[in-house]
């Protein structure tokens, strides 16, 4: 068959990867995918979110599958286009993706379905949002409604840091319209961990547990970022509180949505804050996340398509869904100077040598020039490890990232410490 990735990060490097094991698949496109993208499969130049061109493309090549990997496209309906056209496609629909394109929409959902999530409310008015900051003190949270790459939450540790975090959000208006109702919420002191899941509406099965690194530097210091690094399992996830989270918060989710007339199908993405062995639900995303996709996709055993394709025909729960056991860890190695400021197109070297039987490099923010491989992004690539144990899988990645080298890289050096610790 032929597939359609749609995306360009370290995700759909790593899906793409994934994918080309399928003995099923002839040939993968990736739109508009990157320099490692196009390394395994043929890139095509349409942007994630150009709907309509992407369906024009997909019946002239006659691709029989479309895997989505950002929000973006989900969240503005890519998959309802492609089902009014009959087109065959993963990922949940317009109404569904409303859980990671409003947090006033996935806030108000897991009030009313008593899933456990930090306490809120909701503000379009600045003023009665400053009200309430100053009622409830710091440190406190203020997330713009909408979709902002990451950027539009602010753990404010200061009543005055909070407040500031309003002003540029309501009346700066930093982040458009995605900033016009803001959520503040409860601070939350505890440790993250994702749990990704496949779903086709009604089978609901969780995949190996992992924790992502958001801030930019060692000691979880500095601002948040898209994810610095990754690994899976995580040990934080017990199988005590993956049955936790099974009960009250992944089966209340889809079961939430189906009481609202909402099917969802394709990867939910739960990302929990554990508070004395207890986990609440700091967001949902609507797709695998990035980096975490990085460490849970080469863990899979399973072809990839064949659980793609059963959970679009409702039938996951005929699938055994089989994990490698071992340890996996992603290293990002960013451009210096990201998140706030960078520079890109430095030349790239040392991914072939960084490269093994246990060490894939998956490209992230990379472009060729003059067919030379150069840094075209904030998050360059992901170096990621596959062994038998935290500390020996934790070397091995850092071995690959010492191979690699371009001007002015930065990466975190504490990737995993926790899984030991
Ligand atoms: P993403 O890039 O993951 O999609 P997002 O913009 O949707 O991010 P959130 O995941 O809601 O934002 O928050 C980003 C980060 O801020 C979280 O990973 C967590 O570290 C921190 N955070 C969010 N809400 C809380 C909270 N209530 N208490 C403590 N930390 C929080």
């Amino acid at each position: 068959m032929k597939v359609l990735v749609i995306g360009n990060g370290g995700r759909e490097h790593a899906l793409v990867w994934k994918l080309k094991q399928s003995k099923r698949i002839e040939e993968i496109f990736v739109a508009p995918g990157n320099a490692g993208t196009e390394k395994l499969a043929e890139n095509i130049d349409i942007e994630a979110t150009d709907i309509n061109k992407l369906i024009d493309f997909v019946k002239k090549e006659k691709i029989d599958l479309t895997v989505v990997g950002p929000e973006a496209p989900l969240v503005t309906g890519i998959v309802d286009a492609f089902e009014a056209e009959g087109l065959k496609i993963f990922g949940p629909n317009k109404a569904a993706a409303q859980l990671e394109g409003s947090k006033v929409f996935s806030k108000n959902f897991m009030k009313k379905y008593s899933i456990p999530t930090a306490k809120y409310e909701t503000f379009t008015n600045v003023d009665n949002a400053i009200s309430y900051i100053k009622e409830e003190g710091a440190p406190i949270v203020v997330k713009a409604e909408g979709l902002a790459a990451g950027k539009g939450v602010i753990v404010a540790q200061t009543v005055d840091e909070a407040i500031a975090a309003v002003e540029e959000i309501m009346v700066n208006e930093k982040f458009g319209e995605a900033g016009e109702r803001i959520v503040i919420e409860e601070f939350l002191a505890g440790e993250e961990a994702t749990v990704l899941a496949f779903t086709d509406g009604n089978t609901i099965v969780p995949m190996i547990p992992s924790q992502d690194h958001k801030p930019a530097y060692d000691g979880d210091q500095g601002p948040n970022t898209g994810g610095m690094g990754a690994y899976a399992p995580a040990p934080i996830a017990t199988e005590n509180l993956m049955s936790k989270v099974y009960q009250e918060i992944l089966v209340p989710t889809i079961e939430g949505l189906k009481e609202e007339g909402i099917i969802f199908k394709g990867v939910l993405y739960s990302g929990l804050m554990v508070v004395d062995g207890k986990a609440k639900v700091i967001e949902y995303n609507v797709r695998f996340g990035d980096p975490e996709a990085e460490v849970v996709l080469p863990l899979l055993k399973n072809d990839l398509v064949d659980v793609i394709e059963a959970t679009i025909e409702d039938r996951l729960d005929q699938v055994d869904i089989e994990w490698l056991e071992k340890t996996a860890v992603c290293v990002i190695m960013a451009s210096g100077g990201y998140p706030v400021r960078y520079e890109k197109g430095k030349e790239i070297s040392g991914i072939e040598e960084a490269e093994s039987e246990d060490i894939v490099v998956f490209q992230a923010g990379t472009a060729l020039k003059d067919d030379k491989l150069v840094t075209a992004g904030g998050r360059v690539l992901g170096v990621t490890a596959l062994g038998n144990d935290y500390q020996d899988t934790i070397d091995k990645a850092y071995e690959g990232v010492k191979q690699i080298d371009f001007a002015d890289a930065h990466y975190r050096t504490d990737i995993g410490a926790k899984a030991i610790k």
